[in-house]
């Protein structure tokens, strides 16, 4: 008898773990694991052994306890105005070129070493802005700053967000797991404003009273700042005859399309989040501490996951036109749910084809979407408007 329900025990063991893919694709799109890091394009070697540092950690979800360590361990930041930023030398001397900017309270540095002249050894993306005095957008720097101007802030231990350009998607982190993925849409650049690339990096949501933005008709609510003029904010909407429309910039998620700041999905999501109940949470923290937002580069070399081909998706075959990534997704009536399961496999054969993307649940994008972000990066870092603007002279 004993041996029977040891046998039975073993058998749902085995049969749960050959069966258990499904999870992944709650998250819309995944960056395939690797080892580069957001130090990639450094040529340091620090010190001593970085632990938890947002630096030296692997931009990549694989490893739980590790994304979270980091996303929890103390940030060390310039300690002026939040409203300021301050210069990063070439050399320890305030005579020396400038080299990158740096953004008070929120923006975090890599320390690699303190010097014994008052001066420290930093890393960072300079998140110069059109006005600031040294103009190397978003780029990967190594210089000084004065020992004095830097200290070390812990950080909320409860929440932790991620946002990975190469996946446009925020990964909101709570109490030590991955909690859920929204869609987001980071900065554009053009020739003309090679600023709106957002800056990568590591920061503190410094402020989060800010309300809404207001930018002539153009209006993002829930706006919580993390570097000086950059908030995390709702898809914007337009206010025409008291209507909002927040049409144009809904189809954009997905993709670079901001002035910078980060624009996050508002329609609820099958955890039932969305930029709403994201601020609130913020706003609402018991551990008082900032919440760490991280900006991963999407330096090339970097891939997306492509879903395995039996990877559940859901539709209404009366008449529905979207495919969902849950069976009872919050956008479709009642009585349409459960919705029927179909696979990534067959999406793009026969009625299948025609479905769209759910704007709510945010499944996974086809297959050439995904092939197309690949492609890209195995060809280039589209993030690093430096080299793209000294390769165009
Ligand atoms: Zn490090
Ligand atoms: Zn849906």
């Amino acid at each position: 008898m004993r041996r029977t329900i040891a046998a039975l025990l073993l058998v749902i063991i085995l049969f749960s773990a050959a069966s258990a893919p499904a999870e992944d694709f709650l998250l819309g799109v995944e960056p395939e694991p690797s080892s580069i890091t957001p130090a990639f394009r450094s040529k340091e070697i620090p010190a001593e052994h970085h632990e938890d540092c947002y630096w030296c950690t692997p931009m990549s979800l694989e490893d739980e306890d590790a994304v979270w360590s980091m996303l929890t361990a103390p940030i060390t930041v310039a300690d002026i105005d939040m409203n300021k930023q301050t210069v990063i030398y070439a050399k320890p001397d305030e005579g020396s070129e400038g080299v990158a900017m740096l953004t008070g309270q929120s923006q975090g540095v890599h320390v690699l070493e303190n010097l014994d002249n008052g001066w420290s050894k930093v890393e960072t993306y300079s998140t110069s802005f059109h006005d600031s005095k040294v103009k190397n957008w978003n780029a990967f720097t190594t210089g000084y700053i004065q020992t004095s101007k830097l200290k070390t802030v812990p950080v909320n231990q409860n929440y932790g967000i991620i946002i990975d350009k190469l996946t446009q998607r925020l990964y909101f982190y709570k109490d030590g797991h991955l909690e859920t993925s929204l869609v987001v849409s980071t900065g554009e650049y053009n020739k003309r404003q090679p600023y709106n690339e957002s800056r990568s990096g590591e920061y503190l949501i410094i402020y989060t009273k800010t309300g809404a933005l207001i930018d002539g008709n153009m209006h993002c609510d829930y706006a919580l700042k993390f570097n000086a003029d950059d908030y995390l904010h709702e898809v914007p909407y337009i206010q025409s005859g008291g209507v909002k429309n927040y049409r144009s910039f809904e189809l954009k998620l997905g993709k670079r399309a901001s002035h910078g700041c980060l624009r996050v999905q508002r329609n609820k999501n099958a955890k039932g989040y969305n930029m709403r109940e994201l601020a609130a949470l913020i706003k609402k923290r018991q551990d008082k501490n900032c919440v760490k937002l991280i900006i991963w580069e999407d330096y090339q070399g970097r891939q997306v996951k492509i879903p395995a081909d039996d990877t559940p998706l859901y539709y209404n075959p009366r008449g529905g036109s979207y495919y969902h990534s849950v069976p009872d997704c919050a956008s479709v009536a009642r009585r349409y749910q459960p919705l029927t399961a179909f696979t990534f496999g067959e999406l793009d054969e026969g009625k299948f084809a025609k479905l769209k993307l759910c704007p709510f649940c945010e499944p996974t994008p086809r297959r050439a979407f995904l092939e197309e972000i690949n492609a890209v990066h195995l060809e280039s870092s589209p993030g690093e408007v430096m080299s793209y603007h000294k390769k165009k002279k």
